[in-house]
């Protein structure tokens, strides 16, 4: 059987690229910040770069065989080399931990230990203070790899500790990603609202970006799914804020951007946000105009934010 390479896991691309060239060049960065939509993309290149970085076939460097034995512990996760920790959603405390003595177990020799931590979008500045300590005095044949949805959202003390790379999974997939992207989801829609909050982006714009959010969607259903993402935007804020207890059996799911957003968050304000909101997706079913509503939204929502 050929020996395999990174690539034919993943797809060429520029995360496979970048590391298939460090390992054939014995210069593996410490730490990289693996971004991309694909979780599973993001996964299986970790998983073929413990394979490379550990296989015992006969081959050239940066290739691995998928039968040796470390190929297989690998796949069958019995591997000491490379263990996940995490999810794609949130972030407990208790994986904080055990990422921390996962990652400070010596490296037996010659071998590549590959410790992966997902939702790194969700650190809060305490764990990433604590990862990042982890990260920068690593045991010898240690690679990190954090998993990110959205690099924007990732904090920027980790983001710059760290060696950036896009994750795509095939050509197809990347043509698929952007027909998703002329009919954004949730994500794209609060990214709009984040930059609003923040004064980045005038009212107007901001209604215009809301109202063509989903080109393919009438403007009534766009300014529905604005304002549905809206209510969305706030209880996130809240949950950031410490206002709403995040959800059960989860310590802190915040997002570190929404933190920062300057908001007067009293109750009695807060709930009449809401019950506007739900009155404003009436009028919008009452065929108003949506442009006309969206706006009168987004002002309310801009009249709670302080500038400090
Ligand atoms: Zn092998």
């Amino acid at each position: 059987m050929p020996a395999k390479r990174i690539r034919d896991s993943v797809a060429d691309c520029p995360a496979t690229r970048c590391l298939e060239a460090a390992l054939v060049s014995h210069r593996l960065a410490h730490a990289y910040l693996l971004v991309g939509r694909d979780e599973y993309a993001k996964l299986a290149l970790a998983t073929a770069l413990a394979k490379a970085g550990n296989c015992r076939g006969d081959h050239g460097p940066g290739e691995f065989c998928d039968t040796c034995s470390s190929c297989r512990e690998i796949d069958a996760r019995s591997s000491a080399n490379i263990r996940v920790f995490g999810d794609s959603g949130f972030l407990s405390v208790d994986i904080v931990d055990q990422f921390i003595s996962y990652a400070s177990v010596k490296t037996a020799s010659g071998c590549l230990k590959v410790s992966v931590f997902r939702g790194v979008d969700f650190f809060t500045d305490v764990a990433a203070d604590r990862v990042l300590k982890t990260i920068e005095e690593p045991v010898p044949g240690n690679v990190f790899l954090l998993l990110s949805q959205n690099s924007r959202r990732v904090l920027p003390t980790i983001r710059s500790r760290v060696q950036v790379i896009k994750v795509e999974r095939s050509t197809q997939v990347a043509a698929d990603l952007q027909n998703a992207a002329s009919a954004p989801g949730e994500d794209a829609c609060l990214e709009v609202l984040l930059e609003f909050a923040k004064a980045n982006v005038s009212l107007s714009e901001t209604v215009g970006r809301l109202l063509r959010m989903a080109s393919q969607n009438s403007l009534r259903d766009n300014a529905t799914a604005g304002l549905q993402t809206l209510a969305l935007f706030m209880d996130s804020v809240l949950r950031a804020r410490g206002k709403v207890p995040p959800l059960a059996g989860i310590s802190l799911s915040t997002e570190p951007e929404l933190a920062r957003v300057n908001f007067v968050l009293d109750e009695s304000r807060v709930g009449l946000f809401l019950d506007h909101l739900g009155e404003r997706l009436k009028h919008i079913e009452q065929n108003v105009n949506p442009e006309l509503v969206l706006t009168n939204a987004l002002l309310e929502l801009r009249r709670m934010t302080t500038h400090e």
